[in-house]
């Protein structure tokens, strides 16, 4: 469940490095982030129930924090948004799922620009925009579908709150996991890592990565340093 769009990508990384360096000359009052911090801006989709708000840290995103810094002795922080259109009502539900990704790619770079520009953060290409939605892009979960979508590499991921490793595994995209790496491991039962494509019921969650995708990572996050 991801797109490769690198032109796109590329473009974008242009665009983060020019305005990137017109802030550092111009303001010195945003957050800035000497070591080039890894920074998740999770941004609750519109509707996202409040019930399911509030545990979603905890149950969604802080097992892949965990790994993550484990993997890469990189820290990430998170900033939760929310209510900030045109962002958490973004139409994500489609069946051209390039077509609306290509949107949200274009959204995610007016989001660094916007918080940029209201004197909040520094422009990075460290960022990662996640949206967090209720919903799968198209389908469902009983019958099947597309949950999520991330570029990889890049910073631009959507994924939906079914699965608890959905989100973890589109971050992992994100920083260069691939499917053709994940594994299923048994250790007195079976279970997922993170970027096994596709859950099947009676296995559970592994909340890693495999070593495979742990140095493919790793490498990756060493070359933003
Ligand atoms: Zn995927």
């Amino acid at each position: 469940m991801h797109a490769l769009l690198k032109a796109l990508l590329t473009l974008a990384a242009t665009l983060s490095i020019n305005i990137s360096a017109h802030a550092l000359n111009n303001d010195n009052t945003l957050n800035d982030d000497p070591l080039n911090q890894i920074r998740l801006f999770a941004i609750f989709h519109d509707d996202v129930p409040e019930s399911k708000r509030s545990s979603t840290y905890a149950d969604h995103i802080h097992p892949f924090v965990v790994e993550f810094e484990r993997i890469t002795g990189r820290k990430i922080y998170v900033v939760f948004d929310r209510n900030r259109p045109p962002y958490t009502n973004f139409n994500y539900k489609s069946d051209d799922h390039n077509k609306m990704f290509e949107e949200w790619e274009k959204l995610t770079t007016a989001y660094k620009k916007e918080r940029h520009e209201n004197s909040e953060f520094f422009v990075s290409r460290n960022d990662r925009i996640l949206l967090i939605t209720n919903d799968f892009i198209n389908g469902s979960p009983l019958l099947g579908g597309m949950g999520g979508l991330a570029t990889q590499p890049g910073y631009s991921a959507i994924a939906a709150l079914e699965g608890r490793q959905a989100i973890g595994h589109e971050l992992g995209h994100t920083f260069n996991a691939s499917h053709d790496d994940s594994e299923v491991i048994y250790n007195g039962w079976w279970c997922e890592t993170f970027m096994f494509p596709t859950a099947f019921l009676l296995r559970s969650n592994c909340y890693v990565f495999s070593e495979k995708n742990k140095k493919r990572i790793k490498a990756y996050v060493d070359s933003l340093y």
